[in-house]
């Protein structure tokens, strides 16, 4: 078949505004997951795999058959994903760890607007010295301009309060194994279509702003998760640091991942032809890790204008100021440019890494169960024929037995027959007589 020549490019509809900084958040994170269930969905979406951000696609022509003849229609696939994807909605799993009081909630509550923690009850001290982490998970769903997104966060309180904190790992690990090993099952059951993704996308993990850098206990956790989770650091409470205090501790914390070989989630490459401004964000938010964060809940009034901040005597910090901490750059990260590569990581890389290891341990299983049936068999044959030579030898001492009597059958019957002759005999010499 010929090959038609390609439609002629279509002209752009005008960009859909990605929202301010606190307005258009989820939409543009949105926006950022169209069609986000195909790996391969650069053709789809608009957007590449590994891409760091939403690239707008042309709004296609409505077909016009009379007009336009080259017209084939495949440019409408974006629109289809996407009302498709818009249809279903989205969900993201969000997992944070650190210990109580390092403003871990109200951060939470800062970046998606909501309340998840109003019931909420603080252990006291005597509670705390035997606490044991738990797992704590809420749900909220968000509507952005007609965008729905499930956001499950799942916190961890009593991590780290106890005296003992060996547990506090334990529990974290073993809860993104079970969402793992759910989906693992899910994925090979027979209603595969309805899957509820209960995968933990991304762990924000609370450092202090009070050490000099990483404890034992954080290298602890974080050794044992960097290769099930995508861990992104967060210096929590960084207004208790002055900037030059601040960019010492990153650098330290740094510096300990380095040493210690452990990889936290990689931001992915830029692409070369993306404009100037989004390369200079990327690269912004690259230096920023870790995110040094200071969280509010609290609108204040500064010059006239609507602030979340936080009151202090000598002034006001406003969380959203860049200048005063990495707030809005771990909301930019978080949800408008890089939730899809989380997803996308989680899918691709340490999923795929915990389905490798079910499915040798599957087969590794089966190959051991072969053996230990094959050795049965083996086994059961011996003993059958041990069942049979028994009664080999048996049959064989019958027939011994019955073939000597035989034998002494035939002997008196042969004396029988003698004995008979010799009275014939007599008989006739008598006659003779
Ligand atoms: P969590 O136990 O880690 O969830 O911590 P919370 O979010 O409940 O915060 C504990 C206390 O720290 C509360 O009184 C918050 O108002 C306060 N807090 C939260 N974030 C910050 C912050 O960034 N800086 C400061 N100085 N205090 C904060």
């Amino acid at each position: 078949m010929k090959h038609q020549p390609p439609p002629p490019p279509l002209p752009l509809s005008q960009p859909p505004s990605l929202g301010g900084a606190t307005g258009g958040v989820v939409a543009s994170a949105i926006s950022s997951l169209n069609g986000n269930n195909n790996n391969n969905s650069s053709a789809t979406n608009g957007l590449e795999a590994g891409k760091c951000r939403p690239t707008l696609y042309p709004k296609p022509k409505t077909p016009s058959f009379d007009k336009d003849r080259d017209y084939i229609g495949f440019a409408t696939l974006p629109e289809q994903v996407h009302r498709k994807s818009v249809k279903r909605g989205f969900e993201f799993t969000l997992m944070v760890v650190g210990e109580s009081g390092l403003g871990k909630s109200t951060l939470i509550n800062s970046l998606f607007l909501g309340d998840l923690y109003k019931n909420r009850q603080m252990p006291n001290v005597e509670e705390r010295i035997e606490k044991t982490t738990k797992v704590e998970k809420k749900t909220m769903d968000i509507e952005e301009r007609g965008v729905r997104l499930r956001l499950t966060v799942v916190d961890t309180p009593g991590f780290g309060d106890a005296v003992n904190c060996e547990d506090s790992w334990r529990v974290c690990t073993q809860y993104i194994d079970e969402q793992f090993r759910q989906y693992f099952t899910d994925e090979s059951g027979l209603n595969r279509r309805n899957i509820q993704d209960n995968r933990v996308h991304c762990c924000l993990y609370f450092v202090p702003p009070w050490g000099h850098s990483l404890r034992q206990m954080d290298l602890d956790l974080i050794r044992r998760l960097h290769r099930k989770v995508n861990i992104v650091l967060v210096i929590g409470k960084a207004d208790c640091l002055n900037k030059q205090e601040v960019r010492k501790l990153k650098e330290r914390i740094l510096q300990d991942l380095e040493d210690n070989h452990i990889q936290l989630y990689q931001f992915p490459e830029c692409d070369s032809d993306e404009d100037e401004d989004f390369k200079q964000q990327d690269r912004e938010l690259k230096a920023s890790i870790p995110f040094a964060v200071v969280g509010s809940n609290t609108i204040l009034e500064v010059a006239g204008k609507k602030v979340r901040g936080r009151q202090y005597p000598w002034g006001v910090v406003n969380v959203e100021d860049p200048e005063h901490s990495d707030f809005i750059k771990l909301r930019t990260f978080l949800i408008s440019t890089h939730m899809q590569d989380l997803k996308d990581t989680t899918q691709d890389v340490h999923y795929e890494n915990f389905r490798a290891q079910c499915i040798s341990q599957i087969s590794q299983h089966a190959l051991r169960e072969r053996g230990k049936l094959k050795r049965d068999s083996i086994s059961s044959t011996n003993g059958f024929d041990a069942a049979i030579s028994e009664t080999d030898r048996l049959l064989l001492q019958k027939d011994e037995e019955i073939r000597r009597m035989q034998d002494m059958l035939t002997q008196m019957q042969e004396k029988l027959k003698q004995t008979h002759l010799m009275e014939m005999k007599k008989n006739d010499s008598v006659i003779d007589v």
